[in-house]
């Protein structure tokens, strides 16, 4: 799932290139992408780009007259940046927003699609689809503290809950917590003072790395190879290969479709964390899928959805 710092790179791309500019036409061509009726996807047409925000992993498109389209990837959803007019081919095309200067394409690999287009009125009806997690890089070490001890969940399961945190999943969790140097497994009202502030300091030095990195591979260019599989990672997709920093093998825990990656000398004082003994306190705190934990919402009170399974 396009994490932190994917969608800054894409919301760059799309400020160079759609700010200002007109939507001419919308064209959705997935029967479930739209999630809202009110109001309706042709009121963004002929409408300028205003701004651009991110909301935790989600895309803003403000327009004119306060109209937002929210984009959700979600873990197969993929922008791309064609010539006007560029054909929407399914299966793997979803939309497209034609603009006097190009057309903004969302295409989604799979057979399960399960990303999401709201369009809404107004901050309100934006903030109600916000799960309301804490920018990380916008805060300091005790509101994150504070934050993180909340309740008493793992790190792997806290880190990745979108009502604590904004825009960390899988891939980039897996990397703070070797940066870190703690187990995905440690609970979070067990940590000393000086591993929350260890955590704090992972936390934002991964994000802002790999954000600088995929800003210098982008350049002037639209980001086109959006994975949660990165070359240069250290240990998230990299199970059996060796740990960059001591050079052990990463290992891996699974359950249900979730897997984080770990190294268990630079993590959990090479204790390997076995699948099974583990089952009570995974089934108990990690959500079964990483769709099922991104659609926690903060805020009860939901907008209308049209197809009732957001
Ligand atoms: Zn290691």
């Amino acid at each position: 799932m396009p994490e932190l710092p994917d969608i800054v790179v894409y919301i760059e791309a799309l400020e160079k290139r759609i700010l200002g500019q007109t939507i001419e036409r919308t064209r959705v061509v997935s029967p479930f992408l739209l999630r809202t009726v009110e109001p309706p996807l042709s009121s963004a047409e002929g409408k300028t780009v205003v701004q651009l925000r991110r909301m935790g992993k989600r895309i803003c498109i403000g327009l004119e007259n306060d109209v937002w389209l929210v984009l959700h990837l979600m873990i197969a959803g993929r922008l791309h940046w064609r010539a006007r007019g560029a054909k929407v081919s399914r299966p793997r095309g979803l939309a497209a927003f034609d603009f006097p200067n190009g057309t903004l394409l969302w295409t989604e690999a799979g057979s399960k699609k399960r990303a999401s287009l709201h369009v809404v009125n107004g901050e309100d009806e934006l903030r109600a689809l916000d799960p309301g997690g804490l920018e990380v890089l916008e805060t300091d070490l005790d509101r994150f503290g504070a934050i993180l001890t909340s309740a008493n969940h793992t790190l792997k399961r806290a880190l990745t809950d979108p009502r604590l945190f904004s825009g960390i999943g899988n891939a980039y969790s897996d990397e703070i917590l070797f940066e870190a140097r703690l187990s995905p497994l440690a609970l979070t009202q067990k940590l000393t003072p000086p591993e929350v502030a260890r955590l704090f300091a992972a936390v934002r030095s991964t994000l802002t790395n790999w954000l600088q990195r995929l800003r210098s591979e982008t350049g002037e260019g639209f980001p086109e190879k959006v994975t949660a599989f990165r070359e240069g990672m250290a240990v998230h997709g990299r199970y059996k290969q060796p740990c960059p920093r001591c050079n052990g093998k990463v290992q891996r825990i699974r359950y249900a479709s979730n897997e984080t990656n770990y190294c268990p000398n630079c993590q959990t004082g090479g204790k390997l964390l076995a699948d099974r003994a583990l089952s009570r306190l995974l089934r108990e705190d990690w959500p079964k899928t990483p769709e099922e934990l991104e659609l926690l919402v903060q805020n009860p009170k939901r907008i209308p959805d049209k197809t009732g399974n957001d």
